[in-house]
């Protein structure tokens, strides 16, 4: 006769009972068992984006879950390189690789800050505000210094009391505008955070 310790009973007991109820209840343990793991990022947004980090501009897709509940937000839980980018064609450098930290890093500015003249303090504006501002002291900068001839008499029509640093994550169509726009303005000191 076999022998059998508690533990032994207990599992092979368990387990033939297990069986039994799922095959009553119309489940096929050797179906389920055959059939193929769901891909873990199924559910979840894709959103095409550019590394944030250098010149190099490679295409990222970042993916967010939320539960699907009204004013649920979603947040991102994975960030990998997009294979369909011309650019790095879904590979990423280490800095790239690291992307959900930096989303998620407590110290990330995510919102316009002002910090009025004297003060130590920084305080949240709204983007209208922020740039309501900046357009504000563009102009009356540019109508204070900008110079229309040198002392030649030879036109230039050049700003140069303010620069401007544009952002490397831009597409090739917004670098250009954003290029067009300065010089039109006449800013010489026009630089890209690609650059950095
Ligand atoms: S993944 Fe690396 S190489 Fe590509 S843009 Fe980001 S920092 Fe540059």
């Amino acid at each position: 006769m076999v022998q059998f310790s508690r533990r032994q009973f207990m599992k092979v007991t368990g387990s033939s009972l297990a069986a039994s109820s799922l095959a009553v209840m119309g489940f096929s343990p050797t179906a389920a068992l055959a059939e193929v793991r769901q891909y873990k990022l199924t559910a979840a947004t894709v959103t095409r984006q550019t590394c944030t980090y250098c010149s190099v501009g490679c295409g990222i897709l970042m993916y967010s879950m939320g539960d699907g509940t009204l004013n649920n937000k979603l947040s991102v839980i994975h960030v990998e390189g997009d294979p369909d980018h011309p650019v790095n064609r879904g590979t990423l450098c280490p800095k790239g690789a690291s992307l959900l930290d930096f989303v998620h890093s407590p110290s990330r500015l995510q919102y316009p800050e002002y910090r009025a003249p004297g003060s130590s303090e920084w305080k949240r504006i709204s983007w209208d505000e922020a740039l309501d501002r900046i357009a504000k002291l563009l102009k009356e900068d540019r109508d204070a210094n900008f110079i229309e001839k040198n002392e030649k008499g030879q036109t230039v029509n050049r700003w140069v009391t303010t620069g401007m640093l544009a952002a490397s994550a831009s597409s090739n169509e917004a670098g250009y505008v954003t290029h067009k726009v300065a010089r039109s303005w006449g800013l010489l000191a026009l630089d890209n955070q690609a650059r950095v």
